[in-house]
This record gives structure tokens, C-alpha cells and sequence, in this order.
């Protein structure tokens, strides 16, 4: 049985899962992020949870790789650098740190830009040679797909849509310091910051007005839309038009076929989706209109973050079987 590795480093968790050729995680884990402040621990750390799969898992196996989606990783350079929410700070080479420990196949990209090609190799995007992916999660992620190429970038960090300066808004800054940034709005942080706003701005009677941000989650946003609280609506109607607005405008670089949406804020559905497609069809140019699909990935439900850093390895071992 042959499995890849794949990782996700995010900024609250780091999950870990041993992920077949189908994109399933057979096995997984995960640990907190922060509590490992020093980059060898960290290391470390994944190492001892690659072994603890393996005895998990019951069965002999053969790994054939390591896949890590990471915010602000560069494919190119094998790094992370000077990501927001985590917290190693500078460069951090973390493949040359990794391979100094394990010998095997190892890459990291951008966390976004391994969900396109998760979607590309396991998800809804088969097929397909100009889409988008967009993660919403603690920030905004994308990644660009365009004549079935993954857009990597000069220097490997392309796909930074969630810093996008939108200039639209209450004037927040995104994680990485952009005023008007797409991610300081359509995020989990950027609803929430949204109720908050909505909250000062509005007299309406809301659920929130007795909760603190901390204590805030998108779920409760969602269920408070459908019980007709008036924050939570017109906080989705809020995010949904300034999404909808961004993807018209990011259209016009690569013209996508679809666009898919990732990430804990989907599951929201309709609230978001629909203001997001409104306002997405309202200011797209006349000749994309109706032309691209706005639709929730296909990795939903799968570990899509996990099967997403597995794919970085499952390309090269796809292509190279085909060559045989
Ligand atoms: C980072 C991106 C990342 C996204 C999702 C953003 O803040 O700049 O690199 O893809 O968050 O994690």
C-alpha cells in the first residue's frame, strides 16, 4: 500500500494524515501549532506523528513522500516566511530542515495553492484547466490553476488574494498589514470582526449583542441567520457582496471556469454563497457573465486541507507511473 504524507500547518492546528491515491486520509492527527514555538521541536513533532500513524494504521505500508500546505510557504524556496499566524518569524526552510531527518520525497507549497491542485487530482476540478480556489478559513488562500497550470509565481508565492486591497470597507488590516485587504472581510476573523461592526453601526436586537468576540464562531453566525437575526444576515449579505465583488474582479486575470470555496465558511451555504454570486454576476464584464460556476469544492468533507498537501506528492507519483 503505497501513502503519502500530508500536512497542514495552520495557525491554530497542524494536522497530519497518511493519504492514499484517492486522496482519503486513512489515518490522521493532529497537535497545536503554538505549542511548538521552536522550529526543531517542531520538527520533531511531525516526525514522532508520522511514526505514531504508521503504527496506527496496522499495516505495512510504504511512504512515498511528504506534502506540506502551509500560509505564506513558497513552493520554489522550500520556506515559510514571515507568516502572520504562526509563529517562527524570517524564512524558515523547512524542507532542507525536514530532509536533514527524513529521507523522502519532501514539498511545500502555499496552503491554498495545494487545495487547487487537491481539487484538480481528487476534487471537482478533474478535468479542468482555469480555475480558482479559494479557502476561507483564519485568512483568505488562493490558488490559481490557468491552462491546467498551477500559478506558482516568480519566486514561488503567488495566490496571495487574501491581502488583495480591495479598498472597500471599515478600513481593517489584513494579517500581513494591508489596509482594505479581502481577508480582513471574507474569513472566519473577518465575519466575525463584521458582527462586531454591524453590531455598532445598527440598533437591531441580535443574539450577539450578548457575546464576546472570543467567544464568537461562524457556526453560531449561521444559525443565528436562519433563526432571522438581523446581524447575522446582513453580516453575510456584507461578506458575500465583498467576495462577490473580488472574484468578478479576479476574473479578468485567467477568466476561471469555476470557481470553488473551501474552508469552515462554506458551510454556511446559501447565506454566503448566494450574496456572493449576486454581487460576483453583477459586476463581472458582460462576457463571463453567467459563464462561471461558483460552487463549494469537491474536497469538502475529505480532509481537504490534509489530501491537499498529500496531492503535491500524489502528481509527481501519478506522472511518474504514467511515464512507466
Ligand atoms: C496567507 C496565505 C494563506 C491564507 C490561508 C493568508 O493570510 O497570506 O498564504 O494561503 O492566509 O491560510
Amino acid at each position: 500500500l503505497k501513502l503519502a504524507v500530508g500536512i497542514d500547518i495552520g495557525g491554530t492546528k497542524t494536522k497530519v494524515g497518511l493519504v492514499n491515491e484517492q486522496g482519503e486520509s486513512l489515518v490522521r492527527t493532529f497537535f497545536r501549532t503554538k505549542e511548538y514555538p521552536d522550529i526543531d521541536d517542531f520538527i520533531a513533532r511531525i516526525i514522532e506523528a508520522i511514526g505514531e500513524l504508521k503504527i496506527q494504521l496496522g499495516q505495512e505500508s510504504k511512504l512515498i513522500g511528504i506534502g506540506i500546505g502551509a500560509p505564506n510557504a513558497s513552493s520554489k524556496k522550500g520556506t515559510i516566511e514571515n507568516a502572520a499566524n504562526l509563529l517562527w518569524k524570517g524564512s524558515v526552510p523547512l524542507v532542507e530542515k525536514l530532509r536533514a531527518q527524513i529521507d523522502l520525497p519532501i514539498k511545500i507549497m502555499n496552503d491554498a495553492s495545494a487545495a487547487a491542485l487537491g481539487e484538480m487530482l481528487f476534487g471537482n476540478a478533474k478535468g479542468m484547466k482555469d480555475f480558482l480556489v479559494i479557502t476561507l478559513g483564519t485568512g483568505l488562500g488562493s490558488g490559481i490553476v490557468a491552462n491546467g497550470q498551477l500559478i506558482e509565481g516568480h519566486l514561488g508565492f503567488a495566490g496571495e488574494l487574501g491581502h488583495f486591497d480591495l479598498t472597500v470597507g471599515d478600513g481593517r488590516f489584513t494579517g500581513l498589514g494591508v489596509a482594505g485587504g479581502l481577508e480582513a472581510y471574507v474569513s472566519a476573523t473577518g465575519l466575525k470582526r463584521t458582527i462586531m461592526y454591524l453590531l455598532s453601526k445598527y440598533m437591531d436586537d441580535s443574539v450577539f449583542r450578548n457575546i464576546a468576540y472570543n467567544d464568537l464562531h461562524g457556526e453560531d453566525i449561521t444559525a443565528a441567520a436562519e433563526n432571522g437575526d438581523p446581524i447575522a444576515i446582513k453580516a453575510f449579505e456584507y461578506t458575500g457582496r465583498i467576495l462577490g465583488y473580488a472574484l468578478a474582479n479576479f476574473a479578468v486575470f485567467t477568466q476561471p471556469e469555476a470557481i470553488f470555496l473551501l474552508g469552515g465558511l462554506t458551510g454556511s451555504g446559501k447565506w454566503l454563497f448566494e450574496p456572493a454570486n449576486k454581487y460576483m454576476e453583477k459586476h463581472l464584464l458582460e462576457i463571463y457573465r453567467g459563464k462561471i460556476k461558483l460552487m463549494r469544492s469537491g474536497m469538502h468533507g475529505k480532509n481537504a486541507a490534509i489530501a491537499g498537501a498529500a496531492s503535491l506528492i500524489w502528481v509527481d507519483q501519478k506522472a511518474h507511473d504514467d511515464r512507466e
